[in-house]
């Protein structure tokens, strides 16, 4: 298999068949881990996500459907060097035959690793089908143990139901079994310790994440974030930690620093985005419910691949557009540079 670094700006000649270009950026980065948003619904309201009232969702006729996205992943792993494919939203779960998209995904040749974040509202009953239809990984999100602390911060009252969401998806084999986590000041920051503690019991492997500034109502302030040397702090409170060799040696891109937790063969991650941000080695492209790639979850321009594809282009030419999009892939998101801008949609609408 040729790989052919695209230099950006430049017109590489189309490749042969079996060829693989890599989706190369100016910076030396290639991406090879796609965060592909099936919809952009959600059954919560994360006040850290979303407004109360929802927001304006897609119409059918925007998003893609399935043999859509099926095309589109089949060229970035045939064709672009795609190996990874996390399933997200919005709320993935709500989108109706999931288990056949998963189905169809897992028999891609060459088949890439199948992911799903999920908040694991109706996941118990689902886990099992969705391991045997091919999904190998999944990430649930929950950030309280405390069902009316979840209320608060979801406005739903569902906390019993992502608890045996995360179960069901252990039973299924679904390894390794991550949740995310994330802390707001004064809400469920307290709680780090005690998180920390479940998660081991459990076998899950937790990760706090730093909120960012990706909120629909714009609501996010830097000196309100829980920091990820805060979170440490308060973890250290109750447990040794030490960051351990091997895995800093092994992560990669991986965002998260990840530390074992003495006396235990687990780890907790930290997910810096902000204070700490991990540009440099990213390997993530998003491609949006309704068909447009993203660079970066901060990215402030689209491609639009949904138009090729209802247009009638064929395969090198969609694949000539996802190389030239991420060409233009900028060096780092900017939080902490003053003239950052909030992209224009909310991370439930990119697919977090
Ligand atoms: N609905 C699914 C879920 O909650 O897992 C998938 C989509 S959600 C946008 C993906 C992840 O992004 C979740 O773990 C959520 O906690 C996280 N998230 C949402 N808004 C965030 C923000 N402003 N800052 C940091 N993480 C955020
Ligand atoms: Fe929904 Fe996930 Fe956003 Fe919460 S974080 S509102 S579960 S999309």
């Amino acid at each position: 298999m040729t790989v052919l670094l695209g230099l950006p700006g430049l017109r590489a000649p189309r490749p042969g068949v079996g060829e693989v270009r890599a989706l190369a950026d100016a910076y030396g980065r290639v991406a090879s881990d796609l965060r592909l948003s099936l919809t952009d619904r959600c059954n919560l309201r994360c006040t850290y996500c979303m407004p109360a009232e929802g927001l304006d969702w897609l119409g059918r006729d925007e998003l893609l459907d399935d043999d859509e996205i099926v095309r589109l992943v089949q060229i970035g792993v045939e064709r672009l060097g795609i190996t990874t494919v996390r399933l997200t939203g919005g709320e993935p779960l709500l989108r109706r035959g999931l288990e056949g998209l998963v189905t169809r995904l897992a028999s891609l040749d060459p088949r890439p690793a199948l992911a799903l974040t999920t908040n694991g509202i109706g996941l118990a009953p689902r886990a099992a089908g969705l391991a045997a239809a091919g999904l190998d990984r999944i990430n649930v999100s929950l950030d309280t143990l405390d069902p009316d602390v979840f209320a608060r911060m979801t406005r739903r009252r569902r906390h019993g139901d992502v608890l045996e969401g995360i179960r069901a998806a252990r039973a299924a084999g679904l390894a390794p079994l991550k949740m995310n986590t994330v802390l707001m000041r004064g809400v469920n920051d307290h709680e780090a310790p005690a998180l920390l503690r479940w998660a081991l019991e459990e076998g899950v492997q937790l990760r706090f994440i730093e909120q960012m500034p990706l909120d629909a109502q714009h609501g996010w302030r830097r000196t309100e974030m829980v920091t990820a040397a805060e979170i440490l702090a308060r973890l250290r409170t109750e447990f040794d930690l030490v960051v351990d060799p091997a895995h800093a040696a092994a992560r990669g891109s991986a965002p998260a620093e990840l530390f074992r937790v003495v006396g235990t063969q687990q780890t907790v991650g930290v997910i810096a985005s902000v204070t700490q941000p991990f540009c440099g080695s990213c390997d993530r492209v998003r491609l949006t419910a309704d068909g447009q790639i993203r660079t970066c979850l901060f990215a402030r321009e689209e491609s639009d691949l949904r138009s090729l594809l209802r247009g009638g282009a064929d395969d090198a030419t969609i694949a000539d557009a996802w190389v030239v999009a991420m060409a233009g892939k900028q060096p780092g998101h900017g939080i902490d540079d003053p003239s950052f801008l909030q992209p224009d949609r909310p991370m439930s609408a990119i697919g977090g």
